[in-house]
C-alpha cells in the first residue's frame, strides 16, 4: 500500500514536470523567430511563471555606455536604458555566482525593484549570466508565495542563461549592422556623411524637388590656407582642426538638412526646402560660426588661430542634375577664394530642369 502511494507521488510528479517543460518548450517556441526586445520581454513577462513559479524578474544586460534594465511583473515588461546602475544591481554585477536572497534579506536594501518589495513575494534567485570572464547579464527571479525548489532553480538557470543569451545576441547583432551602416555613410576623420553618402542625399532631394518644385540648394565650403595649419603646426593638428570644423557646421546644420565632406578639406551641405534668398542667412550662419571663434592648435600652451572658409552656393527647383549644380558652386567657391576668402558667394542664376517632351 505504501509502495502504491509512493508510486503514485511518483507519478504525478512525473506529470507535473511535464506539464512545466511543454510550458518551457512553448514559450521557447514563441520567442524564437523574434528579433524584438519588447516582444520578447512581453511573453517572457507572461508565461514564465508556469514553470518555475517565477512571478516577477528583472534582467540586466550592460551595453557600450549604459544598461538594459527589464522589469517584468503582473505579466508585463518595462524595458529602459539606463546610464548606471542601483546599488542593488551595482553588487550583483561584482558577485558573479547565483545566490537565493530571502525577503528580510534583501527588504532593506538600497535600489531593490520595486515589484520584488510586493509582500507575495518570498524569496530572490539571482543568475549571473557569464561567457568566458564577462558578465552579459545578471537575471533575479522573484517567487510568489512558496520558495523556489530544486527543480524551480534548475528551470530557472536553462531558460533565463537561454532568454539573457538570446537578448545579448539580438543587441551585439544590431549593435555590429549600425557600426557597420555607420562606416558605409560616414567620414571616419570627422563622422560626417561621406561624399558617397552627401551625394546620394543630394540626388533623392532633387528627384523630390521634380515632383514638388520645392528649392534644393548646395553649399561647397572650403577652408581657407588650410595648408599652412599643416605646415605651420603639424597634420594632426590640421586633423583635429578638421574635427571641430566638422563639429561646428554640423552644430549649425538644421536637423532636416545634409552635411558631409566633400573631399580633403572641403564640406558640402545640402538644403531643403531652401531657396536663393534663404541661402544667403545659413551660408553667413557657417561662415561666421568658423571665423567668430580661434581654434586652438596647440593644446599644450593652448595656442589658437583664427580660421576662415569660404563657400559657394547654387540652387535648383526640379530634377537637375548633381553634377551641374555641384559646377556651379564650385565656380561661386572659386569667386570667393579669388575675391578675398572669408566669404560666400551664390551661383548667378537658379537652376531648372528642362521638361521633357
Ligand atoms: P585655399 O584657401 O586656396 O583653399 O588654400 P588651402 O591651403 O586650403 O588649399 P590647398 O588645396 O592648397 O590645400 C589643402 C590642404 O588640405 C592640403 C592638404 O594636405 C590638406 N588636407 C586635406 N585633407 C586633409 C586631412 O584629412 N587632414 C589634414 N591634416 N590635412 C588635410
Ligand atoms: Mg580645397
Ligand atoms: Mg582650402
Amino acid at each position: 500500500m505504501e509502495s502504491m502511494i509512493e508510486s503514485l507521488s511518483m507519478g504525478d510528479r512525473t506529470s507535473q514536470q511535464l506539464v512545466r517543460y511543454e510550458a518551457m518548450f512553448k514559450l521557447l517556441g514563441e520567442i524564437q523567430p523574434l528579433e524584438d526586445i519588447e516582444a520578447i520581454a512581453g511573453i517572457v513577462a507572461r508565461e514564465w511563471k508556469y514553470f518555475a513559479n517565477v512571478v516577477c524578474w528583472h534582467l540586466v544586460i550592460p551595453l557600450d555606455r549604459s544598461y538594459l534594465v527589464i522589469d517584468a511583473s503582473r505579466g508585463e515588461a518595462q524595458t529602459l536604458d539606463l546610464p548606471d546602475l542601483h546599488a542593488w544591481d551595482h553588487d550583483l554585477f561584482l558577485s558573479r555566482i547565483p545566490q537565493t536572497f530571502k525577503r528580510e534579506q534583501y527588504i532593506a536594501r538600497s535600489g531593490v525593484p520595486e515589484h520584488f518589495l510586493n509582500p507575495s513575494i518570498t524569496e530572490l534567485y539571482v543568475l549571473p549570466i557569464m561567457r568566458l570572464d564577462r558578465c552579459i547579464g545578471v537575471i533575479t527571479a522573484g517567487a510568489r508565495k512558496e520558495p523556489f525548489d530544486d527543480m524551480d532553480e534548475r528551470f530557472i538557470k536553462v531558460f533565463g542563461t537561454w532568454f539573457t543569451d538570446r537578448l545579448y545576441d539580438i543587441l551585439m547583432r544590431k549593435k555590429h549592422l549600425d557600426d557597420l551602416l555607420r562606416r558605409a555613410t560616414n567620414d571616419a576623420l570627422t563622422n560626417l556623411l561621406n561624399r558617397g553618402t552627401i551625394i546620394e542625399r543630394l540626388e533623392i532631394l532633387l528627384e523630390l524637388s521634380g515632383r514638388t518644385g520645392h528649392p534644393v540648394t548646395v553649399i561647397l565650403a572650403d577652408i581657407d590656407h588650410f595648408k599652412r595649419i599643416n605646415d605651420t603646426w603639424g597634420h594632426l593638428a590640421g586633423d583635429r582642426v578638421l574635427r571641430e570644423i566638422s563639429a561646428r557646421l554640423k552644430q549649425h546644420t538644421r536637423l532636416a538638412d545634409h552635411i558631409g565632406r566633400f573631399g580633403g578639406e572641403e564640406f558640402l551641405m545640402v538644403l531643403h526646402p531652401c531657396d536663393e534668398q534663404q541661402v544667403l542667412i545659413a551660408a553667413e550662419r557657417f561662415r561666421r560660426c568658423i571665423s567668430d571663434t580661434p581654434f586652438v592648435v596647440d593644446p599644450d600652451d593652448g595656442t589658437s588661430v583664427t580660421i576662415t572658409i569660404s563657400l559657394g552656393s547654387a540652387t535648383a527647383r526640379g530634377n537637375v542634375r548633381p553634377e551641374l549644380m555641384l559646377k556651379e558652386a564650385d565656380d561661386a567657391l572659386y569667386t570667393a577664394k579669388r575675391n578675398g576668402r572669408n566669404q560666400a558667394v551664390s551661383a548667378p542664376v537658379v537652376l531648372r530642369a528642362i521638361k521633357k517632351g
